[in-house]
């Protein structure tokens, strides 16, 4: 394996449960790829650098069937997943309750979302099956139904669904997680896929940090028999022992520097046409104070969307799609240790937050970011007492796979949903024997589900004789 992102070790371990011994190579001092935690600011406060919210671990038919929890894994659900605050100081609050959200929607969408979501979140298990485990056959009717929706773009569904601009904020909010502009075709589909996760599993966060995630998959994949080595970058496949397969945790662009002139010239012309999405910034903070948001609502939900209505949210995704700073950017917030007292000291807090830019962008984002905190939680800024700032060329050198900040391993529009990294009936497969990538670069893509890895891993194994 290179690379220990969450794919790797997912994929390392579905190879060491088959009876294979497995080495990992990881290029940095500590394993984890996007689920790592650090001490960015001040001794005592626990970051996570990349990804902080798991409804996917939890979501991901491999995942769930391992013994995380055994092996040091604790999730705490915040009470409610997620917030999206407005500026007439109220917010729309989803919670893990169906009813409860739709009658905080009102009499004018309540119905309306009760009757989108319900059906969806009864058959929650199949529809993560079918999102992120490999193309079946299962339950056509269901899933006939659910891709005529989900293929809309998210502008179109609220436009046509609901009537309130607070649930249309909300649907922004939710559906921009895709890093793809929201009049874009499948963005609706993003949306409903983490609305039913926040329903049916929650929006956890992990005790003690990400790290703890990738530190689970790790003591697991050793209990195996499986190994590791960090701080060994691999720059060539001639670096790898010999082995019967190598699956690779990277992206496009770094395997076609990795295998070199290996890749036959048909394959490098389409890896080559692989196309990166906008990057982020991603900001941490150590705070003196909890946030104390205008709207009280967004303090019972683990994650906070900002950037007010849907035409805002809609333009700033815009912007960062066609290489523009925004300076009103739709802004992901999440304040761990409101929920988890292992984060900072007594009396202190932890916030992380990002914002899209344009891939590779070098403009400094603190001020703007800062600026939509406090918009919606005055008096944030007082409370600061040490910030640490990442843009895209810093989030790469944490991790080669963010390329220009890209943290979904290549844009995820309807051109490349499906077809990830090309469009093959075996996508992990490469035409170099026993070679794989595995990555989110492969399907199902970005996220924190492992998915990916497991899928490569499995087609390794079907190809290659025990
Ligand atoms: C700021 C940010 C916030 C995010 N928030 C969330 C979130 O809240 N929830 C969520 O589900 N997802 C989130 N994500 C996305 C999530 O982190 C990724 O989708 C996921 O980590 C992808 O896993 P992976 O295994 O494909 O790659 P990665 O996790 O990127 O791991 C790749 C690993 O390969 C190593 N590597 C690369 N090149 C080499 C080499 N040549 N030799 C050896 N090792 C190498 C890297 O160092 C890294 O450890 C976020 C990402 C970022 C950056």
């Amino acid at each position: 394996m290179i690379g220990s992102g969450p794919n790797g070790l997912a994929a390392a371990i579905t190879l060491a449960q088959a009876g294979r011994s497995v080495r990992v190579y990881e290029a940095q001092p500590t394993i984890g790829g996007g689920t790592r935690s650090a001490a960015l600011t001040e001794s005592g406060c626990v970051h996570d650098v990349c990804s902080t919210v798991f409804a996917l671990v939890l979501a991901s038919p491999f995942l769930k069937t391992l013994p995380l929890a055994a092996h040091g894994l604790e999730f705490v659900q915040p009470d409610a997943p997620f917030a999206h605050p407005l500026d007439d100081g109220t917010a729309v609050l989803v919670e893990r309750s169906i009813d409860a959200t739709a009658a905080s929607l009102g009499a004018e969408d309540g119905r309306a979302y009760r009757d989108l979501l319900a059906p969806l979140v009864a058959n929650a298990g199949n529809l993560m099956d079918a999102l992120l485990g490999p193309p079946r056959l299962r339950h056509p009717l269901f899933m006939a139904s659910f891709g005529l929706t989900a293929i809309q773009s998210a502008a179109r569904l609220t436009r046509r669904r609901f009537r309130s601009d607070r649930t249309r904020a909300m649907l922004a909010g939710v559906a921009a997680h895709s890093m793809v502009p929201l009049e874009h075709a499948a963005t609706a589909g993003y949306g409903l896929g983490l609305l039913v996760a926040a329903h049916a599993m929650g929006w956890p966060i992990a005790r003690g940090g990400a790290q703890r995630v990738a530190d689970a998959l790790a003591s697991y994949l050793r209990s195996l028999g499986g190994e590791i080595i960090t701080g060994e970058r691999i720059d060539t496949l001639g670096q790898l022992p010999s082995s019967r397969a190598v699956l690779c945790d990277v992206t496009p662009r770094q395997f076609l520097q990795i295998a070199g002139d290996r890749v036959p010239g048909n394959y490098r012309r389409r890896l080559a046409r692989y196309r990166y999405g906008p990057g982020v910034f991603k900001m941490d903070w150590a705070l003196n104070a909890p946030l104390r948001w205008r709207a009280r609502a967004c303090c019972r939900a683990g994650t906070i969307h900002l950037g007010g209505s849907f035409a805002e949210i809609a333009e700033s995704e815009r912007a960062a799609w066609e290489g523009r700073i925004h300076d009103k950017p739709y802004v992901l917030v999440v304040q761990p240790s409101l929920f988890d007292d292992s984060r900072a000291p007594a009396g202190r807090h932890v916030l992380w937050a990002y914002c899209h830019v344009p891939n590779g962008a070098t403009a400094d984002m603190t001020a703007i970011i800062e600026r939509q905190i406090e918009r919606f939680a005055p008096g944030f800024r007082d409370s600061i007492s040490t910030r640490h700032a990442m843009g895209p060329a810093d989030v790469e050198r944490h991790n080669a796979n963010l390329v220009g900040g890209d943290i979904a391993g290549g844009a995820a529009d309807l051109g490349q949903l499906f077809t990830r990294p090309v469009a093959s009936f075996n996508p992990y497969a490469t035409p170099i024997e026993g070679v794989y990538l595995c990555s989110s670069s492969t399907p199902p893509g970005v996220g924190v589900h492992g998915m990916c890895g497991h899928r490569a891993a499995l087609a390794a194994l079907r190809q290659i004789p025990s």
